[in-house]
């Protein structure tokens, strides 16, 4: 080796070792979208997105998970499939949907998280006895289903038994909007009012279709919403 070349090597070495760390700064910092991702930065985010997807359990959609869907579908409602959950304390949801709408023209606000079970029973239950005790009462169509829960990993109140919620198999309804622009709020009304009467035949004529329906006068936990949930038992259970 000559001397110039001994002379040349370490500068040359230094010099493609500064090119080498600012590149590799550059693309740590921000990448272009079209840009060749660093096979660091790749895999981290192949394992993001695998991450996302619906865990194992969630598997394939069942028949009648499928079936469920396809009722829905037919009665109008708007829906999205969720991704599943799996959380600690026994929370467990593995075919999510996340309603927006029970029918063409009666929304759920805000959107919740169910099982496929729970939102069938609701959209039944809106588009027939929901509908017709407010025509008949309020003389009007019920436009918006307002919810104040649906899935939420939480125990019941009181006790340590895990909620319905838990399982996307519960749905509490707080109130309805009207199509003349009428706000009903579920709470206990005294007398023989038109409000009492549909209030009073909701709280009734869910008891089937539910089975458990919880409400005013059930208990000071659910005195401004109705709870409906789908727990599988012999007999319904309302109070
Ligand atoms: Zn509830």
């Amino acid at each position: 080796m000559s001397i110039t070349a001994r002379r040349i090597c370490p500068a040359a070495i230094g010099l493609a070792l500064l090119i080498f760390a600012r590149t590799a700064a550059a693309e740590d910092i921000e990448l272009p979208e079209t840009a060749p991702l660093p096979q660091a930065r790749e895999t981290a985010l192949k394992r993001v997105n695998e991450n996302a997807k619906p865990s194992k359990a969630a598997g394939a959609l069942s028949a009648v998970e499928r079936q469920c869907r396809q009722a829905l579908r037919e009665l109008g409602a708007g829906f999205a499939e969720a991704p599943a959950v799996e959380a600690q304390g026994g929370c467990h949801l593995p075919h999510p949907i996340e309603v927006t709408a029970l029918s063409r023209n009666m929304r759920l606000e805000p959107a919740a998280v169910l099982n496929c079970t729970t939102a069938l029973a609701a959209a039944r239950f809106f588009q027939t006895s929901g509908m017709s005790a407010a025509r008949k009462h309020l003389g009007a169509r019920i436009t918006v289903v307002q919810q104040a829960s649906a899935y939420v990993c939480r125990q019941r109140n009181g006790n340590d038994t895990i909620s319905e919620h838990a399982f996307g198999n519960a749905l509490d309804v707080s109130g309805v909007t009207l199509s003349d622009g009428r706000q009903i709020a579920v709470r206990e009304v005294a007398g023989s009012t038109a409000e009492a009467k549909f209030l009073n035949y909701l709280h009734e004529a869910a008891c089937g279709p539910f089975l458990t329906v919880l409400g005013p006068g059930s208990d000071p936990d659910h005195a401004d919403h109705f709870h409906f949930d789908m727990k599988k038992r012999r007999n319904p259970f309302c109070q």
